[in-house]
């Protein structure tokens, strides 16, 4: 592990500035189960990992924002105030946590000095485990501990979630920025989209590890194609809406949607529909499963997950099928299905301990032979949400 400290002063000196430099850690996370449901009003099941975005940060005693990253060090230092924050292109990955002190200024909140910060991740970026979430509750955690800010956790997912819709112009959900601010070590979170009513279920996973693994593939066609998913959801709705009194698709149940289905004009967008109401069905059902300790159906359902996924709602594509393909061939595997947005990135599957070396490497070298490149893999362990890391 990088001393982050020593690096910080490096970076940004060692004078004298308003606060001490203080250390600070933010999760990523993963989406066990409830896909592109976040955006139609059902459930997800996320929970926070132990790798995610550190920061060291020190209040200034002008306004200027001075931002590095460890993870984009070609950049340099690259600074901006806080009376002067709007999107730039050329400011790069610093408009994220810019956006989140623009978010916070919009909503009331007194920021009214800068701040030296620098950041460092253990998150693949673009890969489907929200490194983008991890850096905005991160920075607005960090706001909330120098600036004295009194703001709730879930206010800041909220704000989060505001300031990458609104400043970076990415249409995402709540799910990611409330995984990662609610986070709990061993949990994930079982959450309504529709209200944010949430509950923590317990992840006994016994000797099964959960192992994520990535494609590799950039997400390239993933925005548009996000998009125009959302908007065939929105359709489907309101053709719903002409026979069935419902405000989302989530409140729908399966024989509801099976007796009412035929009202949606397209089999394109009956398909979207029925993802979306039966992912929601699978989720609620999963939590029980987990519940009641039976793994071998949260597994099952993982897997359905991802079929319906790949033939209903076709975000999938060949690098996530063919993970999730060879990863069901393996011995020990109760699930696995594709995570995050889809068309790239990350799958996430339940691995028996003993079965999980083999797993990798089977699975890394029949991935290499079919799609031409290497897969990642992260055995990762369910972690808590942002904290303050004390001083080394
Ligand atoms: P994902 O959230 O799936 O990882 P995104 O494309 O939404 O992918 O977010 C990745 C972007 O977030 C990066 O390209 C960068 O702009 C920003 N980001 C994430 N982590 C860091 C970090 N540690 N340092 C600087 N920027 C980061
Ligand atoms: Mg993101």
């Amino acid at each position: 592990m990088y001393d982050l400290l020593k690096k910080f002063y490096e970076v940004f000196g060692t004078c004298e500035q308003e606060t001490e430099a203080r250390k600070y850690f933010a999760p990523g996370r993963v989406n066990l189960i409830g896909e592109h449901t976040d955006y139609n009003g059902g459930h997800v099941f996320p929970c926070a990992l132990t790798i995610g975005t550190f920061a060291v940060a020190r209040k200034r005693r002008d306004t200027a924002l001075r931002f590095y990253s460890m993870n984009f060090e070609q950049f340099g230092v690259i600074e901006s105030s806080v009376e002067d924050l709007v999107f730039r292109e050329e400011d790069e990955w610093t408009n994220y946590p810019k956006g989140v002190i623009w978010a916070m200024k919009k909503n009331g909140y007194e920021i009214d000095s800068g701040m030296d910060i620098l950041y460092y991740g253990t998150i693949p970026n673009g890969s489907g485990l929200s490194s983008s979430a991890s850096i905005e509750v991160l920075t607005g955690f960090v706001l909330k501990d120098l600036f004295h800010v009194e703001i709730s956790m879930t206010e800041l997912a909220l704000l989060g979630q505001f300031a990458e819709n609104n400043f970076n112009g990415v249409n995402c959900g709540i799910m990611d920025q409330f995984a990662i601010a609610m986070g709990k070590k061993d949990r994930a979170i079982f959450l309504n989209t529709a209200d944010l009513s949430y509950e923590y279920a317990p992840v006994n996973l016994g000797h099964q590890k959960i192992v994520i693994m990535n494609t590799n593939k950039k997400r390239g066609l993933s925005d548009s194609k996000y998009n125009e998913r959302r908007k065939e959801c929105e359709e489907a709705l309101s053709e719903l809406k002409a026979v069935l009194d419902i405000n989302t698709l989530g409140e729908l149940s399966k024989e509801e949607f099976e007796q009412y289905k035929d009202a949606i004009q397209s089999e394109v967008r009956k398909k979207r529909a029925r993802h979306a109401v039966y992912e929601n069905q699978r989720t609620i059902e999963a939590v029980e499963a987990l519940k009641s300790n039976n793994l071998i159906l949260f597994g099952k359902l993982m897997t359905e997950s991802h079929l319906s996924l790949k033939e209903d709602y076709e975000v999938t594509g060949i690098e996530l099928d063919t993970l999730v393909e060879e990863a069901l061939k393996q011995k020990g595997v109760l699930g696995a299905r594709m995570t995050g947005a889809g068309f790239g990135g990350c799958a996430v599957s339940i691995v028996d301990d003993n079965e999980v070396e083999r797993f990798v490497k089977q699975v890394g070298e029949a991935y290499k032979k079919r799609i031409g490149y290497d897969a990642d893999f992260y055995v990762v362990e369910i972690g808590d949400g942002p904290c303050i890391l004390e001083e080394v």
